[in-house]
């Protein structure tokens, strides 16, 4: 055995107590990682409107198409993870191209711009699947630990975006450091913040993936989990110089809202034909848990488009209809700055106790399996949008109430909580271990047109409302909310009753 893997696959997956040791070290990377990823989309459409002059609408269609393109990207990212670079060389290849791009825009965020963003969706595309998937194979199949593993993973996640989503625009907006940054250097240093992040992942990821036994080895080496034989050392350098190559490309593309409608049109319909010729390939029952992640899968592009008002519509509800005062007044926020960080801290401060709550139901034998999981992910999400509607009732000259607003952040927050770690960790099961790093990209590009959903569903409450009052404006937000909290119902309605046939889809995994 080499030195890089000190420990056997079993050796890892037979681990005592509630967490393998080795999710601290994939916990701490993926944390940096979200603090420069979500540092960087939380400057990006205030940079966009005050720094670059852009239109409210043109910036958020940018931003959308940023989101969609950086989640379609993981489908990339975990093909090639499976078949060349392993999820190691990818997830440092990804934040490598992640650094280089926080950097251009720290250099110069005004040129740079759309140069700097193509490296970091790139980038993201080669290092979030393939991390996430890191995760579920600490775990042997059938271990009930799973789910907790991802709900504290999920924690990692959210920290990252609380602190990057918090800090990096408060730094670029001058709301903190100012006395020692001066204001034309701000953004600099908030975009420049997001490369140290990223920095720290991959130092932190180098120094401890020793721990982790043969898990995210290139196919091809002696000790990987998939025994292939040894790829040539031209493909792997095909995929890094194949990516650069790529970065002009992308950089074109979402810097032209209408490609990405193209983009959008063509990158679905042919990942699914793909996996279609992948699933000709194995058994039949391999086939069946492909068929029932699908369905996870395209029941979660309903829910990320609801979800995800949270970066369009709700930030200028945030901005226009919300008052600022928290817990009757007892003290002051900034509205937006609840909405972007609100639903990361009710993670931090829930995840554990979910992840403990299955541990406890498990032993119980009283769990709901994924599928009633996912049932749960859409009622909650559905009622906290019954809770966003029902803020019209608190108005006053068209201003509401932000700790109802914050409720309704709480509510949806257990509604993810229910959906999207056991999403993840659903996936690592399902998947036949060579196709892990590209079903994980699937659950990711589900995101993609979640967000892509949910921009069009946005723009289209913003466009009813020119010229209307304050309160016209609420009532036609708020009107729009219902209507999102009634389709998630029907959606969670609607997996509820298909679970017995997608359950035995699913073999026995649960
Ligand atoms: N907030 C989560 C993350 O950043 C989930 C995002 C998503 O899948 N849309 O990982």
């Amino acid at each position: 055995m080499s030195i890089e893997t000190q420990k056997s696959l079993a050796e890892v997956q037979s681990f005592e107590g509630k967490y393998p040791k080795q999710i601290w070290s994939l916990f701490f990377s993926e944390m940096w990682e979200r603090f420069c990823f979500y540092g960087m989309r939380g400057m990006l459409v205030f940079f966009m409107i005050t720094q670059l002059n852009f239109g409210e609408k043109e910036a958020n269609l940018q931003y959308g198409a940023t989101q969609a393109f950086v989640y379609a990207f993981t489908f990339i990212g975990g093909l090639f993870a499976d078949k060349i670079l392993g999820f190691r060389k990818s997830l440092f290849w990804g934040g490598l191209l992640m650094i280089v791009g926080s950097v251009l825009l720290a250099i110069d965020t005004h040129q740079f711009f759309f140069f700097g963003l193509a490296f970091i969706i790139i980038g993201t595309g080669f290092f979030k699947p393939n991390i996430s998937t890191m995760v579920g194979e600490l775990y042997k199949d059938g271990d009930s630990r799973r789910d907790a593993g991802f709900s504290l993973f999920y924690a990692g996640i959210n920290l990252g975006a609380f602190l990057g989503g918090y800090i990096c625009v408060a730094i670029g907006k001058g709301y903190m450091l100012s006395s020692v940054i001066d204001e034309a250097h701000r953004w600099n240093v908030a975009f420049g913040l997001a490369a140290i992040g990223m920095l720290i992942s991959l130092i932190n990821f180098h120094f401890t993936k020793r721990s982790l036994g043969p898990i995210g080895l290139q196919p091809g080496h002696p000790d990987a989990i998939v025994k292939t034989s040894a790829l040539p050392k031209w493909a792997e350098y095909a995929v890094y110089i194949g990516t650069l190559l790529l970065v002009p490309l992308i950089q074109v593309m979402v810097s032209k809202t209408e490609y990405t409608d193209y983009f959008m049109y063509t990158i679905g319909p042919l990942t699914l034909l793909y996996l279609f010729y992948e699933m000709t390939k194995v058994e039949k029952v391999e086939r069946h848990k492909l068929i029932a992640a699908l369905v996870f899968i395209l029941f979660s592009i309903v829910f990320w488009g609801i979800y995800e008002q949270s970066g369009g519509s709700l930030s200028i509800f945030a901005a226009k209809n919300l008052n600022d005062s928290v817990l009757g007044g007892a003290f002051h926020l900034d509205p937006n700055g609840v909405n972007n960080s609100g639903g990361a801290f009710f993670i931090i401060l829930l995840a554990p106790l979910f992840g403990l709550m299955w541990i406890w139901l498990s032993k119980r034998k009283l769990e709901p399996n994924t599928i009633i999981k996912f049932g749960l992910g859409f009622v909650f999400l559905g009622l906290g949008f019954y809770v966003l509607y029902a803020t019209r009732f608190f108005a006053i000259d068209g201003m509401t109430s932000l700790d109802i607003f914050t409720v309704a952040l709480l509510v949806i927050t257990v509604g993810e909580l229910c959906l999207s770690p056991i999403g993840l960790s659903i996936m690592t099961k399902l998947s036949p271990a060579r196709l892990q790093g590209i079903m994980m990209g699937m659950w990711f590009l589900a995101s993609a047109y979640g967000q892509y959903v949910a921009g069009l569903i946005g723009a289209n409450m913003a466009e009813a409302r020119e010229g209307d009052s304050l309160m016209d404006k609420l009532v036609t937000y708020t009107e729009g909310y219902k209507q999102l909290g009634l389709y998630s119902l029907i959606a969670g309605a609607i997996l509820i009753v298909l679970s017995p046939y997608i359950k035995k889809l699913m073999h026995g995994v649960n």
